[in-house]
């Protein structure tokens, strides 16, 4: 049995931006063929919802957080090449706008739109949930948790025309309680960082990802879960993870930047609105 290979990308772009967490096409394709010469397969997700969980080849997946349009235009094309599909989670709030809530130092990427969105789906990609505005979960109340987790479900399937049951954490971030919440608002499994250096997969509600940034090459890297490389993969990970979001000026602040982008947080009722300015939660 071989554990399968889940990679966390975020951006796919030549464009610099700080915090190193893209890869550039040039290098992104240089991935895809390292696991095509190796022989990994397209990752069937419920795979991971079995509890045995038995993988008998290799496998990988490709996921994409936060949805920027980035994913459609260079990594969609690349993959599709080389006949790999990928999983996307998306930032609800900003479908189709500017990332307001990540804008390093005035960089901005645009994000995703419907139709892009849709293309997706319909060519087989995991179209998924990243939150609708990008909080730490951990630090929302219940009725703030809940409407994050089921106002980006429901926009999402607004587009695709199905379920959406899988999701991903913001900054990989959360606890047994937003956990509890998902799985009450209908997702069957959420993507987190990795957190170990062994990378666990038996909990749904947290399989662990290798992150891939614009340090990384030579993919084989991510292939070795032993000690020391394993450990050292890890290590890295939690410190570009780090510098990432330290470098993010939005992200400690988010409300305010969601408010700032026009969209209302007051804790009432969930107004379903396809205008997202119209949006409360
Ligand atoms: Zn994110």
């Amino acid at each position: 049995m071989v554990n399968p290979l889940i990679l966390q990308y975020h951006k796919v772009t030549s464009r610099f931006e700080i915090g190193g967490t893209r890869v550039t096409p040039k290098q992104f394709e240089k991935h895809i063929i390292t696991v095509k010469k190796l022989g990994y397969k397209n990752l069937d997700v419920n795979k991971l919802l079995e509890p045995s969980k038995s993988f008998h080849q290799k496998s990988v997946l490709f996921t994409f957080d936060d949805g920027f349009e980035c994913v459609y235009t260079q990594a969609f094309p690349l993959l599709k090449k080389h006949g790999y599909s990928g999983a996307v989670f998306i930032v609800t709030g900003f479908i189709g706008r500017e990332n307001d809530w990540d804008a390093s130092f005035g960089l901005r990427f645009r994000h995703l739109s419907e139709e892009q969105i849709l293309e997706l789906d319909r060519s087989g990609w995991l179209i998924g949930s990243h939150s609708h505005t990008h909080p730490d979960l951990r630090k929302l109340t219940d009725r703030e948790l809940e409407a994050e987790l089921r106002v980006s479900k429901e926009r999402l399937e607004d587009i695709v025309n199905h379920e959406v049951t899988a999701f991903a954490y913001p900054f990989g971030l959360h606890d047994k309680r937003v956990e509890k919440f998902l799985a009450s608002v209908g997702y069957s499994i959420a993507f987190t960082s990795r957190k170990t250096y062994t990378m666990r997969l038996k909990n749904p509600f947290s399989v662990e990802r290798q992150g891939v940034y614009l340090i990384d090459w030579d993919l084989r890297t991510k292939l070795d879960n032993a000690f020391p490389v394993g450990l050292f993969e890890f290590a890295k990970q939690r410190i570009i993870n780090m510098f990432a979001s330290l470098s993010s000026i939005a992200r400690h602040d988010f409300r305010l930047m969601a408010k700032l982008a026009g969209m209302s947080f007051r804790t009432s009722k969930i107004v379903k609105s396809s205008d997202d300015k119209n949006l409360e939660i």
